[in-house]
């Protein structure tokens, strides 16, 4: 999260399916223990404030694992679940 370039327009806050992005000193701060890593805040931010290119990609990468999981264990597949988690 870049606070300098926030400029408070709320749209992550908005778009966040889980409200896990509170406004903290008039800067949008995102609550690691709420997020689920969907991006959607990331591809909202008019100035691009939230993640910088190389976070972006580690995001995205969290993202699509944790995706991954929650599709596994819908699936049942609960061995394979565990071992994703290690
Ligand atoms: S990645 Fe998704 S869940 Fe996490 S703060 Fe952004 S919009 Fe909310
Ligand atoms: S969308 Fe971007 S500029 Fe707007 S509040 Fe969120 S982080 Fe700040």
């Amino acid at each position: 999260m870049n606070k300098k370039k926030c400029i408070a327009c709320k749209k992550c806050v908005r778009k966040c399916p889980v409200d896990a992005i509170p406004m903290v000193g008039g800067k949008a701060l995102i609550d690691d223990n709420d997020c689920i890593y969907c991006a959607k805040c990331v591809r909202t931010c008019p100035v691009k404030a939230i993640l910088k290119d190389k976070e972006h990609i580690d995001f995205e990468i969290e993202s699509g694992v944790k995706k991954m999981r929650k599709s596994l264990a819908k699936s049942g597949n609960k061995k394979t679940e565990t071992d994703a988690q290690k």
